[in-house]
């Protein structure tokens, strides 16, 4: 099989394996300065209901990366038969917890349990997922907030392409759910793009991604976005992971874009994996320690 990375894709490969790499070492070198100034050492703790596979290769990964950029990391295991009380019971014990800066529930929960009655129990100032209310209302407002992992990531590699002002391109965002979808609309809305979602019920999905200089795809669905429909020189966002069957008993991932497609016409795009993925887990690094700063009564640190 062709290497994609290889000069076969026409398109600009943004490479979110490497932006994160160079986030975490900035996010270090910003912990140890916290640590050498304030002696304090930010502490993030991450809840794993059930044994979801994927679920747990995540929570080691951020477990990891947690105590690889300098922090504290806490991993509190729950069997799936756990009760929606004794989640809230660890979360209430997280909250009350000095040490622990940030909370993280892996999502999703098992269905005796309520996942939204769990992330509003969450001290939306240790909310490092910010998906609590407290945090969708003030990001909504303009106010200091804590924001979606995936979506700031996305912002970041944005940025890192198109420059730092995005006035005035079109974005089209195709998902609206609270974790990516909207979150990420919000984002661009508020880096003055001039903003559209799409979803299920979209007409003509083709024709909206043929107007949009910044495609950010969020769908679930592999393969999805066709490569003739992106418009020529956009730069493409593909937060889509999908596991489809390879032949022989393996599987790959894949993304909600169609990158043999999409490489043609597209100017620059995230592969998948490698692409947005690696950012979700730099950007709740990113997210613990601007939570241990605003605690602290620090301002937010200089990631730039
Ligand atoms: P959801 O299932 O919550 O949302 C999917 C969205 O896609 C919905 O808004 C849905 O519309 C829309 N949609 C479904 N079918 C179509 C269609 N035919 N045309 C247009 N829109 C459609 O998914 P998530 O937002 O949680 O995740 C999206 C993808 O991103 C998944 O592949 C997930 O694995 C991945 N992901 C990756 C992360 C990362 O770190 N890279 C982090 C989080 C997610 P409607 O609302 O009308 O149903």
């Amino acid at each position: 099989m062709t290497d994609r990375r290889d000069g076969a894709c026409g398109a600009e490969i943004i490479d979110g394996k490497a932006f994160a790499a160079g986030l975490r070492q900035r996010i270090g070198r910003e912990v140890a300065r916290l640590k050498a100034e304030h002696g304090i050492t930010p502490g993030l703790a991450v809840v794993l209901v059930g044994e979801d596979p994927a679920s747990q290769v995540y929570v080691r990964n951020k477990g990891r990366q947690t105590r690889e950029a300098g922090m504290k990391s806490e991993e509190i295991r729950l069997p799936a038969t756990a009760t929606q009380e004794e989640v809230l019971a660890v979360v209430d014990r997280l909250n009350a917890d000095p040490a622990i800066n940030g909370i993280l529930v892996q999502l999703p929960l098992p269905a005796q349990v309520d996942e939204l009655a769990v992330i509003d129990r969450i001290d939306p100032d240790k909310d490092v997922d910010g998906f609590h209310v407290v945090n969708v209302g003030r990001r909504m407002v303009g106010m200091r907030a804590l924001v979606p992992c995936t979506p700031l990531g996305c912002m970041m590699l944005l940025r890192d392409r198109l420059g730092q002002d995005l006035s005035g391109q079109k974005a089209l965002v195709v998902g609206r759910s609270n974790i990516v979808g909207k979150p990420m609309a919000q984002l661009l809305l508020d880096a003055n793009c001039t903003v559209t979602i799409a979803h299920s019920r979209t007409r003509d999905l083709p024709g909206e991604c043929a107007r949009a200089d910044i495609l950010v795809a969020a769908v679930g669905r592999p393969n999805f976005i066709q490569g003739e429909w992106i418009k020529p020189g956009a730069t493409v966002i593909d937060v889509g992971i999908n596991r489809i069957d390879a032949g022989a008993g393996k599987t790959r991932l894949v993304g909600d874009v169609d990158f043999e497609s999409a490489c043609r016409l597209a100017g620059a795009i995230t592969p998948v994996p490698g692409g947005v993925g690696p950012m979700t887990i730099a950007c709740l690094l990113a997210n613990t320690l601007t939570a241990t700063c605003y605690q602290a009564g620090l301002p937010a640190p200089d990631l730039d």
